[in-house]
């Protein structure tokens, strides 16, 4: 089993990514769909969000699944997590053509296991390896796979959700929705619709050229959708990223909700009595953490990437543990109860079933939660492990936790120092109740590495 210790060189923690006409092209999609289509048996879900390129892809991914023996169901546009839904519940895998919140020039492929998670990092390597070794070859005539078009089948992920909540829930709640001009605009405004919300929307319509915000939501493209939301006297507003795995809240005040926030608001709502775990990476906010225990709550940690997370809810759900939530401090948040994976709709769809059943509003249950200050810097580096190593030895008193980079703890700050997997990069993130406590942990960082630094 050796090669599972060769590392990923293509897959990123989120699929391959790459620019349209330089490093992701239709014929490294179909050798991708060959590669996968060698792997497995049965019948592949091809998905897309609203990308120019998407079509492309999704034809090149198609052409190799299909030439090498699988069949081929093209749900066309949808949000990842709706793909992942179809694919749990009536497919033997998936592959959603995405870049999720890169720039409109970005596409990439994201291959889904038959169980709806992302494919795991053992599977993505044996995939990697066949692309390399250009190990596939394509059926015989008679068994060349076929396609099929279901375009309609987003419509159970729609039901899927809306059914989860008490009908009506959203009765005289007015939301402005954002989708960014990406695939939410087909489901998550239906939803709203559905549970009873009026709902306004701002970049409504699907459009790869993104017209009018990227695909990554950030408070200065939300200006919009904070100013229709003050305007409209709407409970909240809510964006997506590309992909709609995530979703970002603005405030009946027209505030940003900084995510860690968010998280823990809906922690809060979906945990309280649980009794359970909540499962989390390394790099979230202790604040997590805070909302846990006053639920009765435990926190699970897990190396940054949502895969990560999913795969260890499952884990302990295998175990015979409680699991009742989980996420990341990225607006992208698991109901394990619905799926594992991060669920952009079923975020929002939770959030106005929190504020119906408790008769509040964002901006209260925001003011409510314990305040933490944050720092997150990146460094340029070419020596991310001596800069480790440095860290490591300078800590050694303190506790020290290798979940994935090095998690220093000084009381109740902490510091976060991580490389990056794709550049030459580390990236520390400091934490403390108290700011200047915050900024201390943070200099007295800085100081150990500044040699180091590029
Ligand atoms: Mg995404």
């Amino acid at each position: 089993m050796a090669i599972l210790k060769v590392k990923k060189r293509l897959f990123g923690t989120n699929g391959v990514r790459g620019v349209i006409g330089e490093d992701m092209t239709p014929d490294l999609v179909l050798n991708i769909g060959l590669a996968l289509g060698s792997m497995r048996r049965g019948t592949i879900a091809v998905g897309r969000d609203t990308r120019t390129s998407g079509e492309a892809l999704s034809c090149a991914i198609k052409a190799g699944i299909m030439a090498a023996g699988c069949d081929a169901v093209d749900v066309g546009i949808l949000p990842t997590p709706a793909l992942q839904y179809l694919v749990r519940d009536e497919f033997d895998g998936g592959v959603m053509i995405t870049a999720s919140h890169n720039p409109p020039e970005w596409n990439g492929v994201k291959v889904i296991d038959a169980d709806g998670t992302e494919m795991a990092d053992e599977q993505v390597i044996v995939l990697e390896q066949r692309l390399f070794d250009r190990d596939f070859s394509g059926a015989a005539w008679d068994r060349v796979g076929r396609e099929t078009a279901a375009p309609h089948l987003v419509e159970k992920y729609i039901k899927g959700i809306v059914s989860a909540f008490p009908q009506g829930i959203g009765d005289g709640m007015t939301v402005v929705v954002d989708p960014g001009s990406g695939p939410a605009a087909l489901t998550t405004p239906a939803i709203l619709a559905r549970m009873g919300c009026r709902v306004l929307t701002i970049n409504g319509q699907m459009d790869g050229t993104f017209p009018g915000r990227l695909p990554e939501p950030s408070v200065e493209g939300l200006a919009g959708l904070a100013e229709l939301v003050i305007s409209t006297g709407a409970a909240f507003g809510v964006a997506h990223d590309g992909d709609a795995d995530r979703a970002v809240f603005v405030d009946d005040t027209g505030q940003y909700v900084e995510e860690n926030k968010e998280f823990a608001a809906l922690e809060s709502f979906v945990c309280r009595g649980r009794n359970g775990i909540v499962v989390t990476p390394v790099s979230t906010s202790r604040i997590v953490e805070d909302v846990a225990e006053q639920c009765g709550c435990s926190v699970q940690y897990t190396p940054v990437g949502s895969i990560y997370v999913a795969r260890c809810m499952r884990r302990l759900i295998e175990e015979g543990e409680s699991v009742v939530f989980g996420g990341e401090g990225n607006g992208g948040l698991i109901f394990p109860e619905h799926q594992f994976c991060r669920d952009g709709a079923m975020t929002v769809a939770t959030m106005v079933h929190l504020l119906a059943s408790k008769q509040s509003s964002l901006s209260a249950e925001i003011d409510r939660l314990p305040r933490y200050a944050m720092i997150k810097e990146k460094i340029r580096t070419r020596q991310a492990a001596a800069i480790l190593d440095r860290i490591e030895e300078a800590y050694r008193r303190e506790s020290i936790d290798r979940t994935d980079g090095l998690k220093v703890s000084r009381g109740d700050a902490w510091a976060l120092v991580r490389a990056s997997g794709t550049e030459p990069l580390v990236r520390i993130m400091v934490e403390s109740r108290d700011k200047s406590a915050a900024e201390t942990l943070y200099k007295d960082i800085s100081r150990i590495i500044s040699d180091l630094a590029a």
